[in-house]
């Protein structure tokens, strides 16, 4: 049975785009039967009247719910039989739930199996609640009341536009390739996508992130991955609700997202007023894939990524050992002791408890190594960093001076018993 949707409308020429582009061409194939019908047509009286003002007084006029109960038994012809595998009662308003693409991929797991959905479009105040109540109360018809977004639209046109593409387009057959719909935002990973580019390489002095033109797919891969999860981290951290940062040991094989991380989190630490020169001849000189390679295999340290979703979002370095600086070895009151010596989130999952994880199996592995307090360096501008520490236990032990390019610059050195 061809998977069908009826509209009922007061406009039906309104619906007149569901003739074009995909929708258009699924419905030409055969591959869903869409019927648009104007309520009018089940009205009895001389004026073709739909609506009538609401009962306890208000503003605006309610739909009346005879009109709609004649158009929707003809439409939907509940308890006729004809759709044993599901009919949808779809009503458009603002005062549903959200419209997201799990509810898309119900709805168009109904029409796959040869059900129907009939979509009534309110408009004015919206339909009188005892339609949606009377037709809730039969056993063959699912009713949903859905919202496409937080504003008031004047009729539910636009938004059964919306959920008719949103639907369609996952049936089979509609999208020449199947695999778009498995990579987009809001798909099985719950996240947003990453940006996308084609030709040319260069437009208006914008450059397509190199990375992707180096043909290495495995990079690729990762680098869309981490942009998914900043894009998401920035623009709906909600949805990293279902994805927890864990955290793990760097292996050897980490040497490059490790380099990859710190040259792109390194300016999070740095003074606002330094300049970008300074910021990349340090990275250049001192966050190489050498060094991340050879921190990898010194034994007194310890590497340890935080991972969202797939992506490696921060890491911490820790380091057992007595302190070079011989003021901060006086300082220190425990030994042996440790530095954290590194510790760097993305600044989009500055919020995501990325940062927290680190910190806690950072914690955790020092202990495990017996090491009794472990102490850091933090910029004294750097208040953010410093709050976030003090909340995990670090408290001000001195200060000490140091140069990045042709700045001298003061950190506050901090410390915390295990
Ligand atoms: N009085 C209604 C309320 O406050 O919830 C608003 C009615 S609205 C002016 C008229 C019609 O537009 C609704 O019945 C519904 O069909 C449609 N509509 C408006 N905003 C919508 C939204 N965000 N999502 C889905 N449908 C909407």
């Amino acid at each position: 049975m061809t998977a069908r949707i009826d509209v009922v409308s007061i406009f039906p020429d309104y619906l007149a785009p569901l003739d074009l582009s995909l929708v258009g061409k699924a419905r030409q194939r055969g591959l869903v039967d869409i019927a648009v019908h104007d309520l009018r047509a089940w009205t009895s009286d001389r004026h073709r009247t739909v609506d009538d003002t609401p009962f306890g007084g208000g503003a605006g006029m309610v739909m009346r719910p005879d009109v709609w109960g004649q158009a929707l038994d003809a439409v939907l012809d509940p308890g006729g039989g004809a759709r044993p595998s599901g009919r949808v009662l779809l009503v458009p308003t603002p005062a549903g739930e959200p419209f997201t693409q799990r509810i898309a991929e119900e709805l168009a797991g109904v029409l796959a199996d040869g059900g129907q959905i009939a979509v009534a479009c309110g408009r004015y105040e919206g339909i009188d609640s005892r339609v949606t109540e009377h037709y809730a109360a039969h056993q063959d018809v699912q009713v949903r009341e859905v919202s496409i977004g937080d504003y008031v639209l004047n009729g539910g046109e636009v938004a059964a536009l919306v959920v008719i593409e949103a639907v369609v387009r996952l049936l089979p057959g509609v999208l020449g390739n199947a695999a778009s719909v498995v990579e987009e935002s809001h798909g099985a990973d719950g996240l947003l996508e990453h940006p996308s580019y084609t030709q040319p390489p260069v437009w208006r002095g914008l450059e397509v992130p190199e990375i992707l033109r180096s043909g290495d797919h495995g990079r690729i891969a990762d680098w869309r991955r981490e942009r998914a999860v900043e894009r998401t981290a920035r623009v709906r951290p909600d949805l990293l609700a279902a994805h927890p940062a864990t955290v793990r040991a760097a292996r050897k094989g980490d040497a490059e997202v490790l380099a990859d991380l710190a040259a792109a989190t390194f300016r999070l630490a740095c003074p606002p007023d330094m300049s970008e020169e300074d910021m990349a001849a340090y990275v250049r000189e001192h966050l190489t894939l050498e060094r991340f390679r050879g921190y990898l295999r010194d034994k007194h340290r310890w590497l340890l990524l935080a991972e969202v979703a797939g992506a490696v979002v921060g890491y911490t370095m820790s380091i057992a050992g007595e302190p070079v600086d011989p003021e901060i070895a006086a300082a220190v009151p425990t030994r042996p002791t440790a530095e954290l010596s590194k510790f760097y989130v993305r600044a989009a999952l500055h919020r995501s408890g990325a940062a927290s994880a680190l910190m806690d199996a950072t914690l955790a592995t020092a202990r495990e190594r017996g090491l009794p307090g472990i102490w850091l360096g933090v910029h004294g501008q750097n208040e953010r960093a410093k709050r976030f520490y003090r909340k995990h236990g670090f408290a001000r032990l001195g200060g000490r001076t140091f140069t990045v390019g042709s700045r001298r610059e003061s950190d506050d050195v901090m410390y915390r018993t295990l």
